[in-house]
């Protein structure tokens, strides 16, 4: 009896490592916590480009594409820090039961703690948005190859091609375990 337990746990395991490995190849970001990953895909609304034949890899209509996209994205990320400014005002009656002060500071640092994200990716933003102004955008910063406009499309802040993220993140997942 417990030789099989033991075994169907050990399927089970090599399953989740499959599952595991083959999230990486697919490369859909799966680098750091889930809600990192909720705060970089927010593009609910974009025309994917359709660049047309022979055309130049990060040509004027590509960096306006892409210019465009990320300034959507930062516009749509100060509203949000605003709307949680602004709930944190509204919230800030006095609650006069230490229980639900508690309760009400809770939730404060979670809000916090999500408009730290939300200005450190701000700052990323507008880091991307000085190399599109450079012309220094869409290659990849280790290997110097073409990130390629789908994946730009997907995580428009990205700095590397695939390839060299995903060994990235396997060198960290051997360093942290
Ligand atoms: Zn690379």
């Amino acid at each position: 009896m417990a030789t099989k337990a033991k075994a169907k746990t050990a399927s089970k395991k090599a399953a989740t490592k499959k599952a595991a490995s083959k999230k990486t190849s697919t490369a859909k970001k799966s680098g750091g916590t889930a809600p990192r990953a909720t705060a970089n895909s927010p593009f609910r609304n974009y025309t994917p480009y359709e660049p047309k034949k022979k055309e130049t890899y990060m040509n004027e209509a590509q960096l306006a594409h892409f210019r465009e996209m990320l300034m959507n994205w930062r516009r749509e990320l100060m509203e949000e820090v605003d709307r949680t400014v602004h709930h944190m005002q509204d919230e800030a009656a006095n609650f006069p039961d230490p229980a639900d002060r508690a309760t009400q500071e809770e939730e404060f640092s979670i809000e916090l703690r999500t408009r730290d994200r939300e200005r450190k990716l701000i700052k990323k933003i507008d880091q991307t948005i000085d190399r599109l102004d450079q012309e220094d955008y869409g290659y990849c910063d280790t290997c110097g190859i073409e990130i390629g406009l789908r994946r730009l499309e997907a995580r428009p802040t990205a700095t590397q091609c695939v390839d060299c993220k995903s060994l990235d993140e396997i060198k960290e997942r051997q360093i942290h375990g």
